[in-house]
């Protein structure tokens, strides 16, 4: 099957650039992949699809590698979408949903860019990668790269969550611990560049992660029988799947797929401890000002500049969308009341998104029917640090006591 890929266009300025072969980006800024979607309407109906696999690369037509051969999988994707009754009547919302990426290769979301990324790499004829990583993008990195022969080289911040360090060393990743953030990480990876030969994977410098990403937009509007929700929920750091889902409503748009006008309303969720395109969204910029002293548990959220800001900011008020920034300080009781009334593993990135839920409906900017989804980027195992609670503990020669443990 070949490939509907047309060309690539810079995000900021429109240039055109030649898809086939290895891009990185155009004056510093992201690329857009580009199709022909009236080509892919003829070969692909809505039909079709009901016979495919549940993963992503069901929407074969709308991802860019022009090789069947060269697919790089690990069964990624169709991640189930799960009503969240509870939740949603605690805060009032009478149609809460959870998107559950937590159940994807690597535990989290990531493995959609990298399904994408290193499949095109390895299309290209790449055979060395690296990336600057908060944490899930480098274990998601180092195990596609296993998966597809190439040699991988990880950094990222030596706080980090331990099982982020080695999961990818597992994945025979060489990962590196550098005492700063995921910026100082980017820099080394484009330092290294030449001298090191790799390619560098970090978000948005390479064009197929969105595509992967934007998988996310296609289940989503195909689980709801291609009826967009109202409101989506998405926890921002590089903004890989915010960008990525409002290109995907774009492409069904113009495939005629999506059964009204309605789109959602994206919210861009931050932590206070890290909250640079809240910051800008509230001043009315386009490009976002790097964010001093970023610190937050929600390590996926901890990217203070990101290189796709400006196309964030173009998706969540071209949507009439917002963003908005949590309490870190309450982060970890989020995580326990989306687990514990839902049973899902809900990791603090997204535990950021419920408690912006919680705000948004008690502000009255989303209404109580309003159809709204949290999307859940990464499991809550990956994270020890942030589950930590104290246990009771039981003397096993000592007398039970029963009374006492209903009050735990
Ligand atoms: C990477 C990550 C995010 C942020 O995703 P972006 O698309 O880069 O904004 C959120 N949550 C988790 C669990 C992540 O791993």
């Amino acid at each position: 099957m070949a490939s509907f890929v047309t060309h690539l266009e810079s995000a900021i300025d429109g240039t055109q650039l030649p898809a086939h072969t290895l891009q990185t980006m155009h004056n510093d800024r992201p690329l857009w992949v580009r199709y022909d979607l009236d080509a892919v309407g003829k070969v692909l109906t809505q039909d079709k699809l009901r016979d495919r696999k549940p993963t992503m690369w069901r929407y074969r037509e709308l991802l860019p590698p022009r090789d069947n051969a060269n697919i790089v999988t690990l069964g990624e994707g169709m991640s189930p979408l799960l009503p969240a009754a509870r939740l949603g009547t605690k805060f009032g919302l009478n149609d809460l949903w959870i998107k559950d990426e937590s159940q994807l290769p690597t535990g989290s979301f990531k493995s959609r860019g990298q399904a994408a990324a290193i499949t095109m790499a390895k299309e290209l004829g790449v055979t060395r990668v690296a990336i600057p990583t908060a944490g899930n993008a480098g274990g998601a990195m180092a195990a596609y790269a296993a998966r597809a022969g190439m040699e991988a080289f990880v950094f990222m911040p030596d706080d980090t969550p331990a099982i982020n360090m080695y999961e990818a060393a597992l994945a025979g990743a060489k990962v590196f611990l550098v005492n700063g953030l995921i910026t100082d990480c980017g820099r080394i990876v484009r330092e290294g560049k030449d001298t090191m030969g790799w390619f560098d994977i970090s978000t948005l410098k390479e064009p197929y992660r969105i595509e992967g990403k934007k998988t996310m937009g296609l289940e989503l509007a195909e689980q709801f029988n291609w009826e967009l929700p109202d409101v989506i929920l998405y926890p921002t750091g590089g903004g890989t799947g915010l960008i990525g889902m409002w290109k995907a409503f774009a492409e069904l748009d113009a495939l005629g797929w999506l059964a009204n006008d309605k789109r959602p309303r994206m919210v861009a969720v931050q932590s206070d401890g890290c909250c640079p395109i809240v910051r800008a969204f509230d001043a009315g910029e386009r490009f976002a000002q790097p964010f001093d002293n970023a610190a937050t548990i929600a390590s996926g959220l901890r990217v203070p500049a990101a290189v796709g800001d400006f196309m964030i900011l173009d998706a969540v008020r071209e949507s009439g969308g917002c963003a908005i920034a949590v309490d870190e300080t309450c982060i970890r009781q989020w995580m326990h009341d989306a687990a514990g009334s839902e049973g899902i593993s809900v990791g603090p990135e997204s535990a950021a998104c419920v408690g912006a839920t919680q705000m948004l409906v008690e502000s009255g900017w989303i209404k109580p029917n309003e159809r709204t989804v949290i999307f859940n980027c990464g499991a809550s195992q990956k994270y020890p640090d942030a589950m930590r609670v104290d246990l009771p503990r039981i003397d096993k020669d000592a007398p039970l006591d029963w009374a006492a443990m209903l009050h735990v």
